[in-house]
């Protein structure tokens, strides 16, 4: 190949200025081709109107200033070194400082050197910034000078120890440029006219080598509409899939379907009702139903299964339920077993802890069909668990699980119907994003008997006044919840924290029975706690976050969250639900340890609001998606530019638009570079969709 050809493939050793060792750290940083390194985008852009002169600050901006060092180096304080810098950019001074690693900066940063300056404004004895992100500006690209948007790479520290900064990579871009010619769009003129977007070779131009700000916003709007359309494309493919895998129609309304109902002891909600009815549709249908079903703690999802199931039965199959932890899958286990008793129905637990010989013993009763509902943890998707006729899957706490995971339990059994739960609300936009491929049902609806839960922010000097306040519940035989999180930064497990808690708290409650339960214990240990707590011989119940999910105890009023501040409000509403299911007033007591003017905004809001939709918009707002989901789910975002706060229309232009095109061409035969990419992006997703 000659290296005229420009193809996208060509290794950047090809270009001038990339040596053997420059090409490592390019390599180090998976950029190996032209094509790799004009997808590594800018993460910021310098012009004369988004740098601040520093006469113009205000404490608490967040700003770029533009300017030169004056003095900079290391001061020793009693306990540490810190790296200090005075920069000035002709009309003032601010102070930068640095904490930790002050001897790598002190390499980094000299005298005279030319900053663009980037992070908060804060104030003492004068402006400063605390570990402010920065980068090494050199004259002739000097956005001040030459008057044009400057853009500003990532560069890792793989780049800095072989001193790439942005001039060697503004350089190198250009480079690049004759090669963009080869960029093939995925989408033809006549849908980028329609949509309004402009062409791929255009944005990925203008990302780099912007001529104007208003190019680079239509350029980045361009680029975030790809990521997210072919997230949205996935999502739209796995579920026509899912759509297309044929099952037998479920009977509904058998004998032992109405008996349950019957027999419940209380009506079932409105929104119950319409959620079971959306249910039947799908499964008395002549496809696989591959279905969320949401609704906030307490509202009743756990029956909603249960019947779901026992339809499953009544047409001769079987049914697994996947619960996120042992004492989850346990709770399960007990209400599913007190209906099911009645109806003659089998029904068994395994989680990992049990003997070899019972799990054995089940194991096998489940492969010759003798067991008909089977109830365990992620233990259920091993390979070695084999079912003679799976015709249903219920998996509670959907969120927590992975998209990944789910493929590989439809993969058990035939045709398998999928019942999803979830008491995680999850925003709209975030919905048709991360659950795209699955039909949405909510319960809206608590059932009449439920009171709201009296929820209050305390600082630590008011502890002693709620203990008597729980002292005083607890004589009048309520029970009482003390929740101990995951103490990160002193890299104490939660387990320890909850020891340490537990121990005061036997001090603080003389004569009253506390138990301390987490997930380091032996089921039977956990076991043994959690019936003393269910029959009221303990009545103060500390806890690590396992008890987060589900837990059922009517007769517990009072849950205490100590450091509060540390969950996110999701969390705290779902550990807030495990209180207020009797009859008795409930109150939720949020300790805040460290206060910020943020995490008290964020407590607020549990405060003032128990609808779980409002609470989990916020969380998102505050916390960001990456944090919203687990951190291996937040991965499969591999957002570069989009965020799923901010882009909601464009998440549902992008929905529309591949939803369009799966409509017309199921399998992507005339789309194949866009299916290429696709492919390369969300491979490892495709476990239940066949386009190849
Ligand atoms: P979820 O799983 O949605 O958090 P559950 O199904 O565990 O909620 O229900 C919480 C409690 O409410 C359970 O004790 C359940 O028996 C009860 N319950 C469910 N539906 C109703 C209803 N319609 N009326 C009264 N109580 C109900
Ligand atoms: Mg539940």
């Amino acid at each position: 190949m000659s290296e005229t050809d420009y193809s996208l493939n060509t290794s950047i050793k090809n270009l001038k200025g990339i040596g053997p060792k420059k090409l490592q750290a390019f390599n180090n940083s998976s950029i190996y081709s032209v094509i790799d390194l004009l997808n590594y985008y800018p993460r910021r852009y310098l012009d004369r109107s988004t740098v601040k002169l520093i006469k113009d600050l205000k404490i608490h901006d967040s700003v770029t200033i533009l300017g030169n060092i004056e003095i900079c180096g290391i001061r020793r304080t009693r306990n540490r070194a810190l790296f200090e810098a005075i920069i000035s950019d002709g009309t003032g001074f601010v102070k930068l400082i640095w904490f930790n690693g002050a001897k790598y900066i002190k390499q980094l940063i000299k005298k005279d050197d030319r900053l663009a300056v980037h992070g908060k404004i804060e104030f003492f004895n004068g402006y400063q910034i605390l570990h402010p992100d920065y980068d090494k500006i050199h004259t002739d690209i000097d956005p001040i000078n030459t008057g044009s948007i400057v853009a500003l790479y990532p560069l890792t520290s793989e780049f800095k120890k072989e001193k790439i900064e942005h001039r060697f990579f503004r350089r190198l871009m250009r480079e690049t440029e004759p090669y963009i010619e080869k960029i093939y769009d995925y989408f033809d003129r006549e849908f980028l006219d329609k949509e309004k977007l402009i062409s791929l070779r255009k944005a990925i131009k203008n990302i780099h080598f912007p001529d104007s700000l208003i190019d680079l916003k239509l350029s980045i709007e361009r680029l975030k509409f790809d990521e997210h359309f072919f997230l949205q494309l996935l999502m739209v493919l796995r579920r026509s899939s899912l759509k297309r895998i044929n099952t037998k129609p479920f009977k509904i309304g058998g004998k032992k379907e109405k008996k349950i109902i019957d027999n419940l002891g209380f009506e079932l909600t409105n929104a119950q009702k319409k959620v079971i009815k959306e249910i039947n549709n799908d499964i008395a249908g002549n496809s696989a139903m591959n279905r969320l079903l949401q609704g906030d703690v307490g509202s009743g999802k756990t029956i909603v299964s249960i019947i779901t199931s026992i339809v499953a039965v009544e047409n001769n199959m079987q049914v697994a339920i996947m619960a996120p932890t042992e004492i989850l899958a346990n709770q399960h286990y007990q209400s599913f077993i007190k209906y099911l008793d009645l109806v003659q129905i089998s029904c068994a637990l395994i989680v990992g802890k049990q003997k070899n010989t019972e799990k054995e013993n089940i194991l096998s009763a489940l492969k010759d069909g003798k067991i008909n509902i089977i109830i365990g943890t992620h233990a259920l998707i091993q390979k070695k668990v084999k079912f003679s006729n799976l015709g249903l899957i219920v998996v509670d706490e959907q969120h927590r699980f992975g998209v990944l995971q789910r493929g590989n339990l439809l993969n058990k059994g035939v045709q398998p119907h999928l019942l999803a739960m979830t008491a995680t609300p999850i925003p709209r936009t975030m919905a048709i994003t991360y659950h795209g491929d699955m039909d949405l049902s909510i319960i809206d609806e608590m059932p009449k008997n439920r009171k709201k839960i009296i929820t209050k922010v305390v600082n630590n000097k008011r502890l002693l006044k709620v203990y008597d306040f729980m002292k005083q519940e607890i004589s009048f035989g309520r029970q009482c919840i003390v929740v101990y999180p995951l103490v990160e930064e002193t890299n104490k497990s939660d387990l320890a924290a909850a020891t340490e808690g537990f121990e005061k708290l036997k001090k603080a409650f003389k004569n009253i029975n506390l138990g301390l339960i987490h997930g380091k214990m032996t089921k039977i240990k956990k076991d043994t706690i959690m019936g003393q707590f269910v029959n009221n011989t303990i009545n103060i119940l500390v806890s690590t976050t396992v008890i987060e999910v589900g837990i059922d105890v009517p007769n517990a009023s009072v849950i205490l969250i100590e450091h509060s501040e540390r969950f996110g409000l999701t969390q705290l509403h779902q550990l807030r639900g495990r209180v207020g299911r009797g009859t008795a007033k409930s109150y939720c007591i949020l300790v805040e340890r460290y206060v910020t003017p943020n995490s008290k905004k964020r407590l607020e809001v549990l405060e003032k609001t128990s609808d779980g939709f409002i609470i989990a918009d916020e969380d998102l707002k505050m916390r960001g998606p990456g944090k919203f989901f687990s951190t291996e789910q937040s991965g499969f975002f591999n957002y570069k530019l989009a965020d799923m706060i901010n882009d909601g229309a464009l998440i549902r232009k992008a929905r529309n638009c591949a939803q369009r095109i799966v409509d017309n061409d199921s399998k992507l035969e005339n789309h194949l570079i866009m299916k290429q990419r696709l492919l390369n992006d969300y491979s490892q997703y495709f476990d239940t969709i066949n386009i190849t």
